[in-house]
This record gives structure tokens, C-alpha cells and sequence, in this order.
């Protein structure tokens, strides 16, 4: 085993997201106990007990690598950002909500009042708590209590620092965190801002199932439960919306094998610059009609299309960039 000082310096920080990429990385098992050897973990706080003075007191640089998982969301995820940034040689946005923003970019919807309105105000699950809001700053008798500061927009981690590579994935597939971890080891990476830990391609490249007939149209959109999935056949030619057309490859199927259609977590393949404009256009190229009302009605069959489109991406869509880019 190398010794502790000679090991690269890793880090793994978690902002704005479930704990799904944490997770995964301890999926990695008694891999995770070879890393342990191969690297320094010199920051790690869901795991261990780090403090940000520990990373605040380490030199600019210090950090070899460093695994950024979850959006931004409070003046924490950003601080934080900021300072992994400047202590990392390499950082790497790790997962989908870093990448595209994710789940919690869905709160894009909404600005930051209307969020805390719903959640302290008129969820129907508040007790006589209702109506007492978090603030950024409290004094008590002991002193003051900080807490971080609620922002309106969700960003992703390279619209709020430089990132140098990006690694997909809702969480990213074990596997594949193991194959990135070990790139980065031996050094032959890719040149900064590329995909790490996937493929080119689309999951429709190399999905298995028989694909849409050429010339076939669809009437109506379904959810997965109402209809029973023939294995064997596309999604989308059971009319059931798949993320495949518009999803980077690389996961190794695991919501198709398990006969659910793809959601679209391993963002836009190469080349595509709104993951949720690309689908919107595979869905607009099977519908069959000239007819506005009836294409309103099929339309209508899609629930949430926002959701459905920009489930993964809407932090980094350019209808994110319209929004913001107004104020
Ligand atoms: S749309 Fe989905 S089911 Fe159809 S070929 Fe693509 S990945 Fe496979
Ligand atoms: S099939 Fe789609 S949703 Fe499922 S893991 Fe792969 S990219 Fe993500």
C-alpha cells in the first residue's frame, strides 16, 4: 500500500441533491476499500467527519480530485462550489443534479417566495407550525444562528464555477464510477469538458428492442401502468414516451431491462445541446395528424409534459436560459 502522503488527494461533496450518488459510491463495495488505498480521501463529510475549515485550510490546488455531486441551490451549495474549485486540480461534476440540475432543477418552475409560500404556508401537512419561515440569520440568547440563503434559480455546478469534466447519470451506474475513478488515476483523461463515464451515442443505438416501423404514427400517449409493456418492442412504439432518442448511452440499460422506458438521466449524447427540444422532436416526428384540435388532444395525452421532457434537464434547458437571462 502507498503511503498516505504519496496518494492522491480526493474529495466528494454533496449540494443540492437525494443522496443517490453517495449511495452509489458505497455500491462500489470492497471496491470502494482498494480506492481507499489508491487515494488520500481528504474530504468526504456525508462519510466521515470532515469540516469546511479542514478544506479551507488546505493549499489552492491541494485537492487532486475532487467529485462534486448536487446542484446549487442555497449560498452553501455555492460557497462550497467555489471553494472545492479553487483547492481541486480536477473537478468533476458528478451526477445528474451537478450536470443538468436535475430534480431540484424542476423547482425552476417556481421562484424561491412561491416555493417557501407552498412549503411553510399551505402544504396540507402542517401542523400549528404553519407559517414560520427559516430566515438566514436568528439571534438567540447564545448568540446568532446562520443558515444558508435560498435562491431563486437552481443552477448546475459549471453555471456557477469552472468544471473540467462531467460524469451523467440519475444516480451515475456503479460500474461506470469505478471505470471514471480509475481513468482519473492513471491520468490518460480526455480534454477538459468532456463526458467522462459514458458513451457518444444514444440509448437507442444500442438498445436491443425492435425499434419504431418506419411510417408509424401514434394517436395517444400512455403511462407505462396502463398498458401492458411487450418486452420485446420499443416504448415508443407502444406508445409510451422513452427518453432513449434524446438520452447519452452508457448506463447499460437498466430501466430498459427492467421494462421501463428510459427517463433520460444520462443527459443530451453529443452534439445536442437541449435534451428536452430533442425529445419534444422524436415525440413531434410519430404524431399522426394535420388536425390542430386532434394535436392539441394527443398532446394533452402526454401528463407533465414539462416533467416529461425536461425531467433531468430543465436547470440546464434554454428555456432556463430564456427565463433568467430576462431579469
Ligand atoms: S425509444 Fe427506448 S425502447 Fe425504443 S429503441 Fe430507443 S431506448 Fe429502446
Ligand atoms: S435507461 Fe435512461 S433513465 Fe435508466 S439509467 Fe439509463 S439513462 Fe438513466
Amino acid at each position: 500500500m502507498a503511503e498516505s502522503n504519496t496518494k492522491p488527494k480526493f474529495a466528494f461533496y454533496w449540494a443540492a441533491s437525494c443522496g443517490g450518488c453517495e449511495i452509489t459510491v458505497t455500491e462500489l463495495g470492497m471496491r470502494l476499500v482498494d480506492a481507499g488505498d489508491l487515494v488520500d480521501i481528504v474530504f468526504w463529510p456525508c462519510a466521515m467527519d470532515f469540516k469546511y475549515e479542514d478544506v479551507e485550510a488546505m493549499a489552492d490546488g491541494e485537492i487532486d480530485f475532487c467529485f462534486f455531486n448536487g446542484a446549487i441551490r442555497t449560498s452553501e451549495n455555492e460557497d462550497l462550489a467555489k471553494l472545492l474549485r479553487r483547492k481541486s486540480k480536477v473537478l468533476v461534476a458528478f451526477g445528474s443534479c451537478a450536470h443538468e440540475g436535475c430534480i431540484p432543477g424542476l423547482a425552476n418552475l417556481y421562484d424561491a417566495e412561491s416555493i417557501l409560500e407552498r412549503v411553510y404556508n399551505t402544504v396540507p401537512s402542517l401542523d400549528e407550525s404553519r407559517g414560520t419561515r427559516p430566515v438566514p440569520l436568528s439571534k438567540v440568547p447564545e448568540g446568532e444562528i446562520h443558515i444558508p440563503s435560498f435562491y431563486d434559480q437552481v443552477k448546475t455546478l459549471a453555471q456557477t464555477v469552472d468544471v473540467d469534466y462531467f460524469m451523467p447519470g440519475c444516480p451515475p451506474v456503479v460500474d461506470q464510477v469505478w471505470n471514471v475513478f480509475q481513468l482519473i488515476l492513471s491520468g490518460q483523461l480526455p480534454p477538459k469538458g468532456s463526458v467522462i463515464g459514458a458513451d457518444a451515442k444514444t440509448n437507442c443505438d444500442v438498445c436491443p428492442r425492435q425499434k419504431v416501423q418506419s411510417g408509424m404514427r401514434i394517436k395517444e400517449f400512455k403511462r407505462p401502468h396502463e398498458v401492458e409493456l411487450d418486452p420485446d418492442l420499443c416504448f415508443l412504439a407502444q406508445g409510451v414516451i422513452c427518453y432513449g432518442p434524446a438520452t447519452r448511452a452508457g448506463c447499460g440499460l437498466p430501466c430498459i431491462q427492467g421494462n421501463m422506458p428510459c427517463r433520460g438521466c444520462y443527459g443530451p449524447p453529443e452534439g445536442v445541446v437541449d435534451q428536452g427540444a430533442k425529445l419534444l422532436s422524436a415525440i413531434a416526428a410519430l404524431i399522426d395528424t394535420d388536425e390542430p384540435e386532434e394535436l392539441q388532444s394527443i398532446m394533452d395525452s402526454i401528463v407533465d409534459l414539462v416533467g416529461t421532457c425536461y425531467r433531468f434537464s430543465l436547470a440546464d434547458s434554454i428555456l432556463s436560459e430564456l427565463k433568467y437571462k430576462k431579469r
